[in-house]
């Protein structure tokens, strides 16, 4: 959920991270994205505790599994991926599903959260999304086609600077914008498709805004909690209303 905050820590292991490609950053392809952030994930897992409490990562592995069969059917192209799901302890992050199936969730998020399944399949959804929907891959287009200039300059740098670069932030702030709120539909739809009840999945929104400092502050690169659990909980209605649930 809290992508560029995550991915800001990420991002400082980047430089250290081999580049395995040469010369300027023209668009890297969706099968580079994954390779780095395989990387990325294996130092993330290495620097960690990790699947600790085995009943967690047991129930976290079983929704998780549940929704990647459901994203393996919706979007073709994550069939032949190397999913991998981990738990945490880390307060300081929640989720995130890194390109190419990589998801790593804090245990204590959840039971800060006090998630019940159907909520934190919405956290994991939401994730899943951001990979499928090849997010990573299209904010470095975005920032290429916004900013040709850095075209000229080694794709790690560019990697980098999308977190850290607050000019660079700026440009990209409506499409990371646009992003989030993408996640946070298809993913409803994601896990609706999978069976949980649509409004049983909003709920995880409204937890969220509750557990927020600032639930009405909206940023240039994020929506405000109250802006997506109202956003989310129109959506449960209309699917509820509208829409016949697919069964198995
Ligand atoms: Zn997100």
């Amino acid at each position: 959920m809290a992508r560029t905050t995550t991915l800001s820590r990420i991002a400082g292991l980047l430089l250290a991270v081999a580049t395995p490609t040469s010369g300027g950053a023209a668009t890297p392809t969706q099968a580079e994205v994954m390779t780095r952030a395989a990387a990325m994930y294996a130092d993330r897992l290495a620097g960690r505790n990790i699947n600790r409490d085995a009943g967690f990562t047991a129930r976290v592995r079983g929704i998780a599994g549940v929704l990647i069969a459901q994203a393996k059917r919706d979007y073709p192209d994550t069939a032949a991926w190397a999913w991998e799901v981990h738990t945490t302890d880390d307060p300081d992050m929640n989720a995130d599903c890194m390109a190419g199936g990589k998801i790593l969730v804090s245990q204590a998020y959840v039971e800060r959260l006090a998630l019940n399944d159907a909520e934190l399949a919405m956290l994991l959804a939401h994730e899943i999304e951001h990979a499928a929907l090849h997010h990573n891959l299209k904010e470095y287009q975005a920032a290429l086609q916004l900013d040709p200039a850095w075209a000229g300059r080694p794709f790690a740098e560019l990697e980098y600077a999308v977190d850290h670069d607050s000019r660079l932030m700026g440009v990209l702030a409506a499409t990371n914008y646009a992003q989030e709120q993408e996640a946070d539909r298809e993913g409803l739809r994601l896990a609706w498709r999978a069976g949980w009840p649509a409004s049983a999945l909003s709920g995880y929104f409204r937890k969220m805004m509750r557990d927020s400092d600032w639930p009405r502050r909206s940023k240039a690169d994020y929506p405000s909690p109250i802006q997506r659990w109202r956003d989310a909980h129109a959506l449960a209605d209309s699917l509820q209303k509208n829409y016949v649930q697919p069964s198995e």
